[in-house]
């Protein structure tokens, strides 16, 4: 599930895509521009994995 929000309006939506799909185009279904951009929700990349040092 990914989270976009339309640049135009300000509308934020949910879009369940594919990792490979979410980076596509992609219209605001209010006002159908396709200015909209990716938010970050949810997970985030960061605080886990990063280091080298793992429990045994
Ligand atoms: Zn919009």
């Amino acid at each position: 599930m990914y989270e976009y929000r339309c640049e135009k309006c300000g509308k934020t939506f949910e879009k369940l895509r594919r990792m490979s799909d979410a980076d596509k185009d992609l219209e605001c279904p209010d006002c159908h521009s396709e200015k909209v951009e990716r938010q970050v929700s949810g997970f985030a990349m960061t605080g886990c994995g990063g280091g080298s040092g793992r429990f045994r």
